[in-house]
C-alpha cells in the first residue's frame, strides 16, 4: 500500500495502474475508520482491480458552529486498517493540496435537492461535499465509486452530480453497518459518553417502528413520527427532523403511495453528538 498526499504523486500511481489495465474503485471518506467504512472498502474490493481511499477531513463542509476542531483525527491506525483491508493507495491531501491558497471564482450551488434533511439542517453541508468529491473524480478518474446509505442524501445528490456534470463513474451505496444494539456505526459515536451510547440505538428502534407501521398499511404517518419524536425528547433525545421523504426529491411527503421509493430518515442530538439513520422504503 502507498500512501500519497500530492494530487502529482496519487494521479501517477493511478495512471501506472491504469496502464496495466487495472480498474480503480475509490472510497472517500474523512477518517476515524470504523466497520462501516472498512465494508465500503470490502465492497470496492469485489466491484474493481484495486481500491483507493481517500482521508480527508472537508473544512467546505463544515458550518462555523460544527466540530470540524474536534473530527476524531487518528491517521496512524486509519492507514493500518487500510492496509489490512488490501488497499493499493491512500491518498492524504491537506488543505493547501485540496484548495490551493489563491483567490476563488467558482462556487458550487444545488438546486431543490438539500432543501430538506441534512441540507435543510446544515447550510452548505452538501455545497462543500460536491465540491470535494467533484475535485476527488476529477483527481482519481476511477471507475467506481463507494458511498454509504448512512448518507442517503449524499448519495442520492452525487448521483444527479455524476449524471448532470457527466463524470464517467459507476456510483455504488453500501448498506448501513450497525453495532449489535443497533446503533449505525458513526465516527461521531465516539463523542457519546457511556450514558449516551446506552440510549443511542433509540433513533433507529423509533424508524423500525415507523417502518412496521407504514408496511402494516399506514400511508399518513404524521402522527405516528410526532408521537416518536416525542418519545425520544422525553428519552433526552433534542429531535432535528424525523420523517418520510421521497427518494427522488428529498422533499418530506405526507401520503405515501405504493409502488414509490421512500426514505424514512432521522437527525437527532444526543448531548453536543448529532446522530442520523434512515431505512429505505419501497412501497
Ligand atoms: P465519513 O468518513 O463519515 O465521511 O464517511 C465516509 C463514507 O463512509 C461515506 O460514504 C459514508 O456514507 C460511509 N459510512 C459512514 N458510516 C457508515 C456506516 N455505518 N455504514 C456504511 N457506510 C458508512
Amino acid at each position: 500500500m502507498k500512501q500519497c498526499s500530492s494530487i502529482d504523486d496519487i494521479r501517477s500511481e493511478i495512471s501506472a495502474l491504469k496502464k496495466q489495465g487495472k480498474t480503480i474503485a475509490f472510497v472517500p471518506t474523512m477518517g476515524a475508520l470504523h466497520e462501516g467504512h472498512l465494508s465500503l472498502m470490502r465492497l470496492a474490493k469485489e466491484k474493481a482491480d484495486e481500491v483507493v481511499v481517500s482521508i480527508y477531513v472537508n473544512p467546505e463542509q463544515f458550518g462555523p458552529n460544527e466540530d470540524f476542531e474536534d473530527y476524531p483525527r487518528q491517521l496512524q491506525d486509519d492507514l493500518d486498517a487500510c492496509e489490512q483491508e488490501g488497499v493499493s493507495l491512500v491518498f492524504t491531501p491537506n488543505d493547501k493540496v485540496m484548495y490551493g491558497s489563491g483567490e476563488k471564482y467558482f462556487r458550487i450551488e444545488l438546486d431543490t435537492l438539500n432543501e430538506h434533511m441534512d441540507g435543510g439542517s446544515r447550510p452548505g453541508f452538501f455545497e462543500g461535499i460536491v465540491l470535494v468529491v467533484n475535485k476527488f473524480f476529477n483527481i482519481i478518474e476511477p471507475d467506481v465509486a463507494i458511498f454509504g446509505q448512512k448518507d442517503i442524501q449524499q448519495f442520492q445528490i452525487l448521483k444527479q452530480m455524476v449524471y448532470e456534470f457527466n463524470h464517467n463513474i459507476e456510483l455504488i451505496a453500501a448498506p448501513i453497518a450497525r453495532a449489535n444494539d443497533g446503533l449505525a456505526l458513526s465516527s461521531r459515536n465516539a463523542y457519546l459518553s457511556d450514558e449516551e451510547r446506552k440510549i443511542a440505538p433509540s433513533l433507529y428502534r423509533a424508524l423500525q417502528y415507523v417502518e412496521r407501521q407504514i408496511k402494516d398499511g399506514v400511508m399518513e404517518p404524521k402522527l405516528l413520527l410526532n408521537h416518536q419524536q416525542d418519545e425520544l425528547e422525553a428519552k433526552g433525545f433534542k429531535n432535528d427532523y424525523l420523517n418520510v421523504f421521497s427518494m427522488k426529491t428529498m422533499h418530506p411527503v405526507k401520503k405515501l403511495q405504493p409502488g414509490n421509493s421512500y426514505i424514512l430518515a432521522g437527525a437527532v442530538y444526543l448531548g453536543k453528538t448529532r446522530l442520523i439513520d434512515n431505512i429505505i422504503l419501497d412501497l
